[in-house]
């Protein structure tokens, strides 16, 4: 489903991506671990092409993303509008900041199908009160983002995120900003897309919720892919020595 191949990416004179590779099957889930400033987020938004990356290439099934190929094998910047196209097939959710404040819940899930792909509105809708009873906030469909608990924020900004039927979640530290008595509702909206068969990318500090629901972590360090494994095995007997040393601080 995504194939990244010698991804690398610098900001003016520093490499933070200095040549990943990884697919990730269909369905996979795959946690993304490392130590803060290690590249994880600027990967993640690599694979959306929220970020451009300088070399290599991420494929999303069969559609390069964010380039195209020319017949002797360099790579141009794709027109806009492709981009945009091949980034609506994956959904994002942040740490925090998802919704859009000065709307409702419903508004904010509705907004992407209704505005962006211009479907029916009341089909719109129809999707939405679904999408919104399987995150549980059915009960909140009329609330504003800044009356819910953050972990409620989390949520309907996943059920805003699924209302554009994408193909791929992509998930940066989704529960790092929320109170600890909040990690797990949000968890278990995500646990439950991993049993529907989502493919997923999620970067992640609950080791815990890694072991049990990712098919396979990756371990970034410094910009460097050092380590991908599955979790019972990668938790362990890492084999890498950052592995052991970050797994030793976070465990
Ligand atoms: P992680 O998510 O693993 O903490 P990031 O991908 O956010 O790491 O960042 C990797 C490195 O890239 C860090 O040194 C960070 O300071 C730097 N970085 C990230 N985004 C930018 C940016 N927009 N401009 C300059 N440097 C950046
Ligand atoms: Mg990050």
């Amino acid at each position: 489903m995504i194939r990244a191949i010698n991804v690398q990416k610098s900001f003016g004179q520093l490499q933070v991506l200095k040549g990943i590779d990884v697919e990730i099957a269909r369905g996979e889930v795959m946690a993304v671990i490392g130590p803060s400033g290690s590249g994880k987020s600027t990967f993640l938004r690599c694979i959306n092409f929220l970020e451009e990356y300088d070399q290599g290439e991420i494929w999303l099934g069969d559609q390069l993303v964010g380039y195209r190929k020319r017949a002797n094998g360099t790579l141009v910047k794709d027109r806009a509008d492709r981009v945009t196209a091949v980034r609506a097939r994956m959904g994002m959710v942040f740490q925090g900041f998802n919704l859009f404040p000065h709307m409702s819940v419903l508004d904010n899930v509705i907004e992407g199908p209704t505005v962006v792909q211009r479907r029916p509105r009341d089909e719109a809708i129809a999707e939405a009160r679904a999408l919104l009873e399987r995150v549980g906030l059915r009960h909140k469909i009329d609330a504003y983002p800044e009356t819910l608990s953050g972990g409620q924020q989390q949520r309907a900004a996943i059920a805003r995120a699924l209302a554009m039927k994408p193909e791929v979640m992509l998930f940066d530290e989704p529960t790092s900003a929320l109170d600890p008595e909040l990690v797990g509702e949000v968890l278990d909206v995500i646990k439950s897309l991993a049993a529907d068969g989502m493919t997923m990318v999620i970067v992640t500090h609950e080791m815990g919720f890694a072991r049990e629901v990712a098919d396979r972590v990756m371990m970034m360090d410094d910009g460097n892919l050092v380590e991908i494994d599955r979790p019972s095995t990668m938790f362990s007997n890492p084999s890498h020595p950052r592995t052991a040393e970050f797994l030793r601080r976070v465990l």
